[in-house]
C-alpha cells in the first residue's frame, strides 16, 4: 500500500509500505477513506522533535472496516469507524472515568501511520465508534474532525468548564482552536474571544461562533482580554498551541477562580509556581480523550448540528502529502485533507 513516512525533517515521501494486517485478536484493519496531516505533524517535520529514521505519519482517521480479529466483538467488516489518536480498551478505569488516552493498555496510533490506503486499529472494540451507516461523503470530513481536532477542541472547552454565560477565550487559531471555538458555542458560552493576527482564520472562528477577536499575542493579548472583560479576564481560556507564551498567556487571560483547559502539545513549557500558586487559576489538560466524546460529535455531525469539515481548506490527493505538510507549515492552509 502507499503510505507516508518522514524520512528526516521536511523530507515527506508518499512510498510503498507493507500493507498492514492482524496481529492480535483485538486488531481490525480498516481502509481509509480520508486521513489528514495534524499540527502536531509540524514538530518532528519542522525538527523540533527528533525524527529518528524513516517514521510512518498520521492519527487521524476515517475508514472502512475490512477484517477483524477473533475477539473484536463489536465492529465489524463493513462498518464505516471513526477513531482517535490512541488505541484504548474503554474498560479500564481510567477509561471508565472518561479518560481513554490514558488508558492502562493505551497505544499511539500515530507509530502505525494513518496517512496511508490502509491502518491496523489495535483495541478495536474500545478505539473505534462505528457510524449509523455508511455516511455521504459531504459529511466524511466532518467525521475526520472529530478524529481528533473537533475531539481535542472539545475537550479543551470541557477541560476549561465552559457553561452557559460564561466569557470563553481561546488561544491559538490552527484547527484545534477554532473548533474550541464551535465547542465553546455549542456548551453555551455567551462570549468567544479568539486570539488571531489572520484574516482567513478570523472568518472562520467568526463562522463558529466567536464574537471578539483579538490580534495581540503574549502580555498585550492579555491585557486586550482583560480590556474586554472589566478588567478581570475570562472564565475560561482554552490553550490551543503549546508553547511557553502561548501557555502563559492563556494563564494570565483567566480570573481568579477561572479555568485553563491546555490542548496544545506542550514543546519546552515552564511554568512559574509563585504566579500559579497566587493566580487562583485551574489548569487541566493534555492528550485529548477524544474517544470520551466520540459517539456524541458524531451524533452531532449526522443531524448536521454542527460543520467542524470547515477547518480542512485544502483537500490533496495522498500522493500530494509532501505539499500538504508544506501548506500547513507556511500556513497557507489551516488543514489538509488527504484522499488515500
Ligand atoms: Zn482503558
Amino acid at each position: 500500500m502507499r503510505g507516508v513516512v518522514l524520512h528526516a525533517p521536511r523530507d515527506v515521501r508518499v512510498e510503498e509500505r507493507e500493507d498492514p494486517r492482524i496481529l492480535l485478536p483485538t486488531d481490525a484493519i480498516i481502509r481509509l477513506s480520508a486521513t489528514c496531516v495534524c499540527g502536531s505533524d509540524l514538530w518532528p517535520y519542522r525538527g523540533i522533535e527528533t525524527v529518528h529514521g524513516p517514521s510512518p505519519m498520521g492519527h487521524e482517521y476515517v475508514g472502512v472496516v475490512q477484517e477483524v480479529g477473533d475477539e473484536v466483538r463489536e465492529i465489524k467488516p463493513g462498518q464505516f469507524v471513526v477513531g482517535s489518536f490512541f488505541a484504548s480498551d474503554n474498560t479500564c478505569p481510567i477509561c471508565r472515568a472518561g479518560y481513554q488516552s490514558s488508558c492502562v493498555h493505551r497505544e499511539p496510533v500515530g507509530g502505525l501511520g494513518a496517512q496511508a490506503e490502509y491502518l491496523r486499529v489495535p483495541l478495536a472494540d474500545g478505539t473505534l465508534v462505528a457510524t449509523p451507516d455508511l455516511p455521504t461523503d459531504d459529511l466524511v470530513p466532518a467525521l475526520l474532525a472529530a478524529s481528533d481536532v473537533l475531539g481535542t477542541g472539545w475537550f479543551g472547552a470541557v477541560a476549561a468548564e465552559v457553561g452557559p454565560g460564561k466569557t470563553v477565550a481561546v488561544v491559538g487559531d490552527g484547527a484545534v482552536g477554532l473548533l474550541a471555538v464551535l465547542a465553546a458555542r455549542r456548551l453555551g458560552a455567551e462570549r468567544v474571544i479568539a486570539v488571531s493576527r489572520h484574516e482567513p482564520r478570523q472568518k472562520l472562528a467568526t463562522h463558529y461562533g466567536a464574537t471578539d477577536i483579538v490580534t495581540e499575542r503574549g502580555d498585550d493579548g492579555v491585557a486586550r482580554i482583560k480590556d474586554l472583560t472589566d478588567g478581570l479576564g475570562a472564565h475560561s481560556v482554552i490553550e490551543a498551541v503549546g508553547t511557553q507564551e502561548s501557555m502563559l498567556q492563556a494563564i494570565r487571560s483567566t480570573r481568579a477562580g477561572g479555568h485553563v483547559g491546555y490542548v496544545g502539545v506542550a514543546h519546552d513549557v515552564e511554568l512559574p509556581g509563585e504566579e500559579l500558586f497566587f493566580s487562583h487559576v485551574h489548569l487541566h489538560g493534555g492528550p485529548a480523550p477524544v474517544r470520551r466524546f466520540l459517539p456524541e460529535l458524531i451524533d452531532l455531525i449526522y443531524r448536521r448540528e454542527i460543520d467542524p469539515g470547515r477547518v480542512f481548506d485544502l483537500t490533496l490527493p495522498l500522493d500530494q502529502a509532501a505539499e500538504g505538510y508544506r501548506a500547513m507549515d507556511e500556513r497557507r492552509a489551516v488543514k489538509v485533507l488527504l484522499n488515500p
